[in-house]
């Protein structure tokens, strides 16, 4: 999607602080981070949101989240814990429509609502 700014990050026409990259997914740091640990995981293929996501999606989706958990390796949060989060839609405060999973972590994370 050519007005897509995750796409734009993914092809590497808007600069991004990566720190994964493979054939499927890009993860870089979120540019107004909320805890310490706070990176997107983004599939290089475009889809709006998990609402428009197809059955043949599932491995994709999957592989967010083995790369989500090598992540959290990586960034020495995975004892303490951590959280995933996609938020879907514009009630839930979805703000860019190319889906994405927000790993946080790195301090105690308060109750959802
Ligand atoms: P969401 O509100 O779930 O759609 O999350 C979108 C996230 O993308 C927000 O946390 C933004 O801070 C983040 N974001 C927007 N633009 C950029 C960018 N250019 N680089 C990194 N993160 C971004």
């Amino acid at each position: 999607m050519s007005d897509c700014i995750f796409c734009k990050i993914i092809k590497g026409d808007i600069p991004s602080t990566n720190v994964y990259k493979d054939e499927q997914v890009t993860a870089f740091r979120d540019i107004n981070p909320v805890a310490p640990t706070h990176i997107l995981i983004v599939p290089n293929k475009h889809i709006d949101s998990v609402d428009m996501m197809i059955v043949d999606d599932e491995p994709l989706i999957g592989h967010l989240f083995t790369v989500a958990k090598q992540l959290a390796a990586q960034e020495g949060i995975s004892e303490g814990g951590y959280r995933l989060v996609v938020n879907t839609g514009v009630e839930s405060g979805q703000t860019v429509f190319h889906i994405h999973l927000h790993l946080l972590g790195g301090r105690k994370l308060t109750k959802m609502g």
